[in-house]
């Protein structure tokens, strides 16, 4: 890393200010933690756990009534009797969720808004330190896929401010928060996720990114054109980085077949900070065990083993200000067994979004449903397609496209949605001229409001 420094009169060997410094103290750590085994990484996190439980029974009166019944010291056992707090009681309870004092080292307190993807948003807070642990995370993620970074990054994203508005976009002179003020970076220009395909192709042709970070619906988008014929030179690009939405089936393949680079995704939550990370030699994602504890629980709410699919539940580890105890974050995730690269962070193997992003069967079975965009594309060009389950009979089908299809195409269309979905649904197709993303940019292509 090429090191900033602050110092007056020194600039070999570098020395950062006081903050990067304090990212630089976690990522020295995080470099042996790394390796350390399961039962070292899980008894220190306990530890941790402990500070935070203490504090939260202090501070907070939500705990300071739940959390009653636990001992003072605070072991497993004391930890799995700890209820788990729904998304709707951090809606519905925020202020006995929050701390009335927290530690003063911990920063400014800031609320932040976690919109999901439908629904009401949750606002929990955070504080400078909070903050500081998702910077140390993201030089780690820089780290593990050995990102040079005075290379240049484009980024599509939601950007709220109107700062990186079509057809020019924004620019900055640094890759962002985890950064700034401490490694000299390439420059990095930004576009609004609120832009077409055609805006994004023509603005990526000639800001020839070294690096692609956006959000997965957004490449999918992009590599469905580049399927259809689009025309995209991107000589420098080196890796495409995924994150804030669930990554779809087959978009690694697709990625390094039209982009001719690997993708990397990030699982992330705003309100929890850095989930997962995918390991440096693998598709799959390493736990972040030294900024959250992770659990992955089936129905009866035991832990899930190797190869089993269960509620995402989090703890951030150093939130003082808004502490979340077992928060169901609302996403599934599948487990994985060891990783054969040695990190002793746990793994899960894949991030399977909300439960309302499921198909209901009438046999009372549901699944996560494959959409097969290339094949649904090779007869309709698509431009945005949502799928919404409306009871256990009915899928309505929003696109949008260039131009409507003849009733034999739409037909075939059927036919091709209804394989996939594995079940002879009726569907109803409405062509429309836009299908908006939420609040926070993020777009969901299924949503069944089966209960
Ligand atoms: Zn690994």
């Amino acid at each position: 890393m090429d090191f900033l420094s602050t110092m007056p009169g020194v600039t070999w060997p570098a020395l950062p200010g006081p903050r990067g410094v304090m990212r630089l103290a976690l990522l020295h750590q995080l470099a042996a933690t790394q390796w350390w085994s399961a039962e070292q990484l899980a008894q220190m996190q306990l530890r941790q756990l402990g500070e935070l439980v203490a504090h939260a029974r202090k501070h907070s009166p939500h705990y300071a009534r739940t959390l009653a019944h636990l001992p003072r010291e605070l072991d497993e056992q004391s930890w799995l009797s700890i209820p788990i707090l729904s998304r709707d009681a951090v809606q519905t309870q925020k202020a006995s969720l929050r701390s009335q004092s927290c530690p003063q080292a911990h920063g400014g307190r800031q609320t932040i808004f976690s919109s999901g993807s439908t629904g009401k948003p949750v606002a929990v807070e955070q504080t400078s330190l909070t903050q500081l642990f998702w910077e140390a995370f993201t030089l780690r993620d820089h780290e593990w896929h050995r990102r040079d970074l005075g290379g240049k990054l484009c980024s599509i994203r939601f950007f709220p401010d109107g700062c990186a508005a079509p057809p020019l976009g924004g620019r900055g002179p640094n890759w962002g928060g985890a950064t700034a003020d401490l490694v000299r970076t390439g420059p990095v220009a930004m576009l609004d996720v609120r832009s077409t395909v055609e805006q994004q192709l023509e603005w990526l042709q000639k800001e020839q990114p070294d690096y692609l970070l956006t959000h997965p619906t957004i490449l999918e988008s992009l590599l469905r054109a580049l399927e259809d014929g689009a025309q995209l030179r991107l000589d420098h690009l080196r890796e495409v980085r995924t994150v804030s939405e669930t990554l779809q089936e087959g978009l690694r393949e697709r990625c390094r077949e039209a982009l001719g680079v690997p993708l990397t995704d990030i699982y992330s939550t705003r309100e929890t900070g850095y989930l997962g990370l995918q390991c440096p030699e693998h598709e799959h994602y390493h736990l972040q065990a030294e900024n959250a504890r992770v659990e992955i629980l089936d129905e009866a709410g035991q832990s899930c083993g190797p190869g089993s699919i269960g509620r995402v539940v989090v703890t951030p580890l150093h939130n003082f200000a808004f502490p979340l105890l077992r928060y169901e974050v609302g996403d599934y995730a599948e487990v994985g067994g060891p990783c054969p690269c040695g990190r002793g962070l746990a793994v899960v193997r894949r991030i399977l979004g909300r439960q309302r992003n499921m198909l209901r069967l009438p046999n009372g079975q549901s699944h996560w449903p494959i959409l097969n965009y290339k094949a649904m594309n090779a007869i309709v060009p698509l431009r945005q397609l949502r799928m919404t389950q409306l009871d256990l009979a009915h899928i309505e089908i929003d696109i949008v496209t260039a131009r409507r299809p003849d009733e034999g195409t739409e037909k075939r269309l059927g036919e091709e949605i209804r394989r996939n979905l594995g079940y002879p649904f009726q569907l109803v197709f409405r062509y429309v001229d836009e299908i908006p993303r939420s609040a926070g940019g993020k777009f969901e292509d299924f949503v069944s409001r089966v209960a």
